[in-house]
C-alpha cells in the first residue's frame, strides 16, 4: 500500500493511516513503517512543534481549541498529538480526544490524534514523536503535542518539541508546585489561564511565575514569557502566538533552534538504542538463565550489584 503519496497530497485518511501503521507492534508492519518514514524524511522538519502540558482541568483543550482555530484563521494547517501513558490504564483517551475540540476536530485544516494507548511512556513517546514526522509531512506547518502536568510525560514532550508551554491556573499553591517538580524550568512560555474568573488573582500569578522564573539560571530574562489569557473566551491568544514566533525567530537567529533539533534527534536514537538492548538482554537466553539467582544475590546482599552486572553482561556477550 502506498501512503507517502496521499499523505503528502494531504489526505487525512492515509496521514490516519500512517500513524496506525507507525504505532503497531508486528514485526512486518515496523519494516513498512520504517521504510515509509524513511521516503519522508525529506519533506519532514518544518513545522513548529509546540508541547503543551497543565494539570487536568487547566484548560488544555479549551486552549488548543483556541489557538488551533486562531492558527488556522492566519492560514496554518494544525495537527494536534498526545502523549498520555496513563491512557492504558484508564482505558480511555482523555487527551487528543475529538469531543473536547469541536471546532478544530470539525475543520479540514486540522488534524487531532488521540494519545497511542499501549506501552510504556518511552514506547507511547516514541510512536508520537513519528507521528509528529508524518503530520509534518503531510503539510501540517503547527504540531501540536499535549501532555497532562503529572509525572514524566513533560520532559518526554519537551525533548520532541521546539517549544514547550506551560498551562497554569491564576492560584499560587499550583504555581509552587509546579516550580518545585522542576516543570517551570522546561517551560519556554508559561500561560495563566482563566483570567476572565479572577483576573487580579491571574496577574498576581504572572507577576510571582515571573520572579520565580528569574531565579533559574535559564530563565534570566523571564519577562516577556508569562501571559495570562482566557482560553474560554478566545482573549490573549495572539499575544501567546506572537511570544512564540519571536521566541522562534530569536532562536533560529542563534542557532539555538537548529541545534536543540539535532540534540533531540540524537537523544531519541540512543534512546531506542538502549531500549532495544535491554530488551536484547533480558531476552537473552544465558542471561535468563542467571538472572533470577543474580537478582536475588543483590537483593539479598550476597553479592555487590557491579559484580552481578558485570557477570551478567559476559553472559550476554557469549553467543545464544
Ligand atoms: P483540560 O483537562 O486541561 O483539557 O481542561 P479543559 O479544557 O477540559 O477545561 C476544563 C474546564 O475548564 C472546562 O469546563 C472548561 O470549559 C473550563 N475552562 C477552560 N478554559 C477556561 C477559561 O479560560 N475560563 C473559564 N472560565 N473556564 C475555562
Amino acid at each position: 500500500m502506498n501512503l507517502a503519496e496521499p499523505l503528502q497530497a494531504g489526505d487525512r485518511r492515509a496521514l490516519a493511516k500512517a500513524i496506525t501503521l507507525v504505532e503497531s507492534t508486528r514485526a512486518d508492519h515496523r519494516e513498512q513503517a520504517d521504510a515509509l518514514l524513511t521516503t519522508l524524511m525529506p519533506a519532514t522538519g518544518r513545522a513548529l512543534r509546540l508541547g503543551i502540558s497543565g494539570v487536568p482541568g487547566v484548560g488544555k483543550s479549551t486552549f488548543i481549541e483556541a489557538l488551533g482555530v486562531f492558527l488556522i484563521e492566519q492560514g496554518h494547517r494544525v495537527a494536534v498529538l498526545a502523549v498520555d501513558p496513563s491512557s492504558s490504564l484508564s482505558g480511555g483517551a482523555i487527551l487528543g480526544d475529538k469531543t473536547r475540540m469541536e471546532k478544530l476536530s470539525m475543520d479540514t485544516r486540522a488534524f487531532i490524534r488521540p494519545s497511542p494507548s499501549s506501552g510504556t511512556l518511552g514506547g507511547v513517546a516514541e510512536k508520537t514523536r513519528e507521528a509528529l514526522l508524518l503530520c509534518e509531512a503531510a503539510g501540517y506547518d503547527v504540531v501540536i503535542v499535549e501532555t497532562v502536568g503529572v509525572g514524566q510525560s513533560e520532559t518526554a514532550v519537551a525533548g520532541m518539541t521546539d517549544l514547550y508551554l506551560l498551562l497554569q491556573l491564576p492560584n499560587a499553591g499550583d504555581d509552587l508546585q509546579a516550580i518545585k517538580k522542576g516543570v517551570m524550568e522546561l517551560a519556554d512560555l508559561v500561560v495563566i489561564n482563566k483570567a476572565d474568573l479572577d483576573d487580579q488573582a491571574a496577574t498576581r500569578a504572572q507577576a510571582q511565575i515571573t520572579s520565580a522564573l528569574r531565579l533559574l539560571p535559564t530563565h534570566a530574562h523571564a519577562t516577556q514569557r508569562v501571559l495570562k489569557v482566557s482560553a474560554l473566551k478566545a482573549d490573549g491568544i495572539a499575544p501567546v502566538w506572537a511570544a512564540l514566533t519571536a521566541l522562534r525567530a530569536e532562536r533560529e537567529a542563534s542557532g539555538a533552534w537548529a541545534a536543540r533539533r539535532r540534540e533531540q534527534s540524537l537523544a531519541w536514537m540512543w534512546e531506542r538504542i538502549q531500549a532495544g538492548l535491554r530488551q536484547a538482554f533480558t531476552a537473552h537466553p544465558a542471561v535468563q538463565a542467571q538472572l533470577d539467582a543474580a537478582t536475588v544475590a543483590v537483593r539479598d546482599g550476597r553479592t555487590p550489584p557491579s559484580t552481578a552486572a558485570r557477570q551478567l553482561l559476559a553472559a550476554f556477550r557469549t553467543s545464544p
